[in-house]
């Protein structure tokens, strides 16, 4: 798993003050994509220890934030290594976290490999960028066939 881009503090990428969190690799090759250069996987540096260790030292010394968000690229074009690198940033922050993805929550809730992951989210924002769709007043989203889904209220937990 490799890292593009943080941002320590951001209030574009969810609800409130945020640290975010650019994971390299995804697939979907939605025509009108704002950063194809998240596409390549081997984009940015590798994600290890020493590199998240930093990340989370970081969140971890701003009392401020509200929350984390996960985006790319599409996080889930590596689920198993997401699902341990939310485990980790859970335990560690104690942080709601919310995951950008362009794939449909119906689609990450019927294939075994990506349903792990999905257990340490609080937030998805669902589904690819449509560009007939696109609509620049759209709070967090690209195109309003995007959903901001409560995973918590949706898993009752
Ligand atoms: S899912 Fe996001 S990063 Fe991937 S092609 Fe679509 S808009 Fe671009």
């Amino acid at each position: 798993m490799h890292l593009l881009n943080r941002y320590k503090e951001t209030i574009t990428d969810g609800p409130g003050l945020r640290y975010s969190i650019y994971l390299a690799g995804c697939a979907h090759r939605c025509p009108g994509c704002h950063n194809t250069a998240s596409w390549n996987p081997s984009a940015g540096v590798p994600l290890d220890e020493e590199v998240l260790s930093d990340l989370i030292e970081e969140i971890n010394s701003n009392p401020l934030l509200d929350g984390i968000t996960i985006s790319g690229g599409d996080p889930f074009y590596n689920p198993d290594e997401l699902a341990t690198l939310l485990r980790r940033l859970k335990e560690a922050t104690h942080l709601p976290i919310l995951v950008y993805t362009g794939f449909t929550i119906e689609v990450l809730e019927s294939v075994a490999r990506y349903q792990q992951a999905l257990a340490y989210i609080d937030f998805l924002i669902d589904g690819p960028f449509v560009y007939a769709l696109r609509d620049p007043s759209l709070q967090f989203r690209g195109s309003s066939n995007q959903r901001l889904i409560d995973l918590g209220q949706r898993y009752h937990r």
